[in-house]
């Protein structure tokens, strides 16, 4: 086999007119944060628009990570205040809480949905407790319902990490528009992409303003018009702040692949099915059935397709025989994720241990991701199905 069949796990489909738009940018010299970035804001903040409502603000990042760490510190967090997030997550979720200076407190999630559990998230709630930081694992819609009536009962704010969610609906409204800030991700394994690349959504306009000044160095607003040709202006340093805006070249990626969301998805919930199906009878579990979205309004985003390896309903084949198994055929994996209390940094620093979050860590020692993105051809598939089940029977 050449290492051209090698199946990589989630690669994106980049078209011809991707790159035409990137080449545009390069032609035109204007590489950094400018009409493309403002362009690219402003179409994600029209898909995100719920009916009957107005468009959320939309500030373009160079990540999903920055995104959060800003979010966390636009709203007020401070050290001393806990935010609850979810134990199965990507680190950036946890790192973002502790670089804005707070306390990262776990809840457990759901054996079914591997959403955060709202009601061990009740049970975690202190007099220090700020935030919470829900995310719509693989694409699913938390229960929102339940995680904002707790936000509302006890005064917290809520920022929804939707790295997974650019698709997701709950009930009939967008992921990243029901708690105070949704982060967006256009990283390359994701939905849609930028190659590195993030947005936060958000209805209040204090809030976009903040985070949009915290994103290039704490400078006034009208340091953004740096960017464009009306004449040199003065700028006023009001706060410390970061480096993370998003560049034109990054928003031309993202301005054509926007455009592609819909068929992209149709492409996902073909190869979801195809999975469904041709695993139905092996001894695996596989992800809960799909929401009726006409009927509920709810929408899964098909970010991942995992399934979890028991070693006990196998005969004896665990999940990282499996990943081994799969990747001497040439099929790449992922695990999302080992729990969050199994790695070191953070056993370290809070003495956290996985056992205390029993799903999680499950979850985290049984799972594996198939492929699933758009660039996947019907062969490509077929293969990953013959992979498995030559494994599993
Ligand atoms: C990918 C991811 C992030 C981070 O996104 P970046 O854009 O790479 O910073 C955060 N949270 C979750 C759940 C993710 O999967």
């Amino acid at each position: 086999m050449s290492s051209n069949d090698y199946l990589v796990f989630g690669q994106p489909l980049i078209a011809r007119d991707e790159i035409d738009e990137v080449v545009d940018s390069m032609q035109k010299a204007w590489l950094g944060t400018g009409p493309k970035a403002a362009a690219f804001e402003k179409a994600v903040a029209t898909y995100k628009t719920n009916p009957g409502s107005p468009a959320p603000y939309a500030v373009g990042l160079n990540s999903c990570t920055a995104g959060l760490h800003l979010s966390c510190l636009a709203l007020g967090l401070e050290p001393g205040d806990e935010v609850i997030t979810t134990a199965m997550t990507f680190c950036a979720t946890v790192n973002a809480i502790i670089h804005a200076g707070a306390t990262p407190v776990l809840a457990d999630v759901d054996p079914a949905t591997f959403n955060i559990d709202p009601a061990d998230v009740a049970r975690k709630i202190t007099p220090r407790t700020k935030a919470l930081l829900p995310v719509h694992f693989a694409g699913r819609p938390c229960d929102m319902d339940a995680l904002m009536a707790l936000a509302k009962k006890h005064r917290l704010r809520v920022i929804e990490d939707c790295a997974h969610a650019i698709e997701t609906l709950y009930k009939g409204r967008a992921a990243g528009t029901i708690g105070d800030c949704g982060a967006l991700s256009f990283y390359s394994t994701k939905n849609i992409v930028t190659g590195e690349g993030g947005m936060v959504l958000t209805g209040d306009e204090a809030i976009a303003a903040r985070i949009k000044m915290l994103a290039l160095h704490g400078m006034s607003l009208d340091a953004w018009k740096r960017f464009s040709d009306d004449g040199y202006k003065h700028y006023d340093v009001a706060e410390v702040g970061f480096k993370y805006n998003m560049m034109d070249i990054q928003a031309a990626i993202g301005l054509r692949q926007i455009e592609k969301i819909g068929p992209y998805w149709e492409r996902r919930l073909a190869v979801w099915n195809r999975y469904q199906d041709a695993f139905a009878g092996l001894p695996l579990t596989l992800p809960a059935p799909l929401e009726d979205t006409a009927a509920t309004g709810s929408k899964h985003a098909l970010h991942l397709y995992t399934i979890l390896i028991d070693p006990a309903r196998t005969g004896g084949v665990d999940r990282d025989a499996f990943l081994i198994h799969l990747h001497r055929l040439g099929i790449g994996t992922g695990v999302h994720y080992r729990a969050i209390p199994t790695h070191s940094a953070y056993r370290k620093r809070f003495g956290w241990e996985p056992a205390d979050w029993p799903v999680a860590h499950r979850i985290g020692e049984q799972t594996v991701s198939l492929p699933l993105s758009a660039k996947l051809t019907d062969a490509d598939v077929d293969r990953v199905v013959a992979g498995v089940k030559s494994l599993i029977r």
